[in-house]
């Protein structure tokens, strides 16, 4: 079989991929070791950036009708009252993006969401279909596969985190075990317990979230368990006795769903790609569940690199070089920044806990923290570093600005699979790729560098 993608791993990534290369009319096959797709929910926050690759996808909809946006997140940076309101609904300064909120929808729902989407687009994903092997040649990557092999121009390893991509291409990915677990545990609560509303508890028994879902009543429980080596047995009353002590609640859990538990670890990948073969997702960049960024962040990474790879097909090869760059800092910097934000949130020696809930308490006391925090976590404001598909002007690297003018957004006056020029309503243009990303912003087209036109040979 010969086609020009091969994507390994039919998780949100890697059905992102397939969706995207369906998207640019590049052929596809999309494979997975398992028998069916995994039923448990797993993560659960879908970001403001997610949903804004997800219009562009076509799928937006679907999920936002899958999920319940948070209207607040209560934090108790002591496990005390009072909370701190982090409001995330109208009251909150979103800014000018199209879905102003946090969105709570289990995972196994967005990969429902995708898979259909997947499927109106005429894909399919292989399942029992394991990568074995692979060896690069100069006409692309051969694959050996459980059921036979396949010839594919480029690879795309979305194979998880313990990625057999990564390990056959040979590149290292240090994993630097924490040695904390955490548990996760959907629950149903009485009735009345407000059903739209996150609360973080940072108490030195252990940090506890509790998190909306959409179905009425149920929440998801994640709990640090200090100490503890081996994962107890997640019941209804092993959940209650654990909210209660550490938050004072009584939920009335009367029912508990999936269940699972995370033994942290954190890692990047040395290399997001080696040849024609690369990495995207869990299998580049591993780090907590707090924040939930890691299906944001891989769904972002899939996204990023199908339009470069039909760029390639094209003809223009350079746009590749900037997925290695841009990835690899974007991918190391969310680990750093997860993993320091997780082992912050878990600290428990009496003096810096004490310390850090005083800070916690006056920053996020801030309306300025607050809004800067959330649209961080939204993934809102991040840059990318100059490179090869970044010029140094301003708003390069950062996300378009997405404002209403004359009844459209921003946003959609960008072409959804080539990069190109933008006129901008103040004056001037912008060089706009199909994920959003201002390359470069000039006094007029006139004014555009060669080396960045060379890279949008459509448009000139
Ligand atoms: C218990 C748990 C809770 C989590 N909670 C959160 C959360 O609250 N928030 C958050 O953001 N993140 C959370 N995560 C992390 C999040 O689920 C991952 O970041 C996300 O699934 C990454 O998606 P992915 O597609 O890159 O990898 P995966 O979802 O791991 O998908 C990889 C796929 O590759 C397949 N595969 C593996 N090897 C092969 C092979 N050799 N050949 C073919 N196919 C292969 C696997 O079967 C799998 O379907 C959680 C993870 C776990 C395990």
């Amino acid at each position: 079989m010969k086609v020009d993608v091969l994507v390994v791993g039919a998780g949100p990534t890697g059905l992102t991929a397939a969706i995207e290369c369906l998207r640019h009319g590049l052929s596809v096959r999309l494979v997975d070791v398992r028998a069916q797709r995994a039923e448990g929910s797993k993560a659960l926050v879908v970001h403001a950036r997610t949903m804004e690759a997800f219009h562009a996808m076509g799928v937006a909809e679907a999920i936002r009708a899958a999920g319940i946006p948070f209207s607040a997140l209560n934090v108790f940076p002591d496990a005390r009252p009072p909370a701190i309101r982090v409001s995330l609904d109208r009251e909150f300064d979103w800014g000018d993006t199209e879905f102003p909120y946090w969105l709570s929808t289990p995972q196994a729902d967005v990969e429902g969401c995708l898979e259909d989407r997947l499927h109106a687009l005429g894909g399919q994903v292989d399942w029992a279909q394991g990568l074995l092997d692979l060896r690069q040649g100069d006409d692309g990557v051969h694959a050996e596969l459980t059921g036979g092999t396949c010839h594919a121009r480029w690879l795309v390893g979305c194979d998880g985190g313990r990625s057999t991509v990564r390990e056959r291409l040979g590149i290292p990915m240090q994993r630097r075990q924490d040695g904390q677990l955490f548990v996760l545990a959907d629950v149903l609560t009485r009735d009345g317990f407000p059903e739209d509303e996150g609360r973080v508890y940072r108490s030195r028994k252990g940090l506890t979230l509790i998190v909306p879902m959409p179905e009425p009543q149920r929440f998801r429980l994640i709990a640090h368990l200090p100490g503890c080596a081996e994962p107890p047995v997640l019941n209804a009353n092993f959940v209650e006795q654990l909210v209660l002590d550490r938050t004072g609640i009584a939920l009335g859990t009367h029912g508990v769903g999936w269940t699972s538990h995370v033994e942290l670890s954190h890692g990047q990948s040395e290399a997001v790609r080696r040849g024609d073969a690369f990495l995207a997702g869990d299998a580049a960049h591993l780090h907590s569940p707090v924040g939930g960024q890691g299906l944001n962040a891989g769904v972002q990474d899939a996204h990023d690199l199908v339009w470069k790879l039909a760029a390639a097909k094209r003809g223009v090869t350079k746009w590749l070089d900037s997925y290695e760059v841009e990835r690899s800092v974007l991918g190391g910097r969310l680990v750093r920044a997860v993993t320091l934000a997780t082992r912050v949130m878990t600290l428990r020696r009496p003096i810096p806990w004490a310390v850090t809930a005083r800070v916690a308490r006056l920053a996020l006391s801030r309306r300025v923290v607050r809004r800067q925090l959330t649209r961080r976590m939204g993934m809102l404001e991040q840059r990318l570093p100059p490179g090869p598909g970044i010029d140094r002007t301003p708003w390069a690297g950062r996300r378009l600005p997405n404002p209403w003018i004359d009844g459209q957004r921003m946003h959609d006056r960008v072409d959804r699979l080539r990069p190109g020029i933008l006129e901008l309503p103040e004056g001037g243009v912008a060089v706009v790729r199909p994920d959003r990303v201002v390359v470069g912003r000039y006094s007029s087209a006139a004014a555009i560098p060669q080396r960045i036109l060379e890279l949008i040979p459509d448009s000139v």
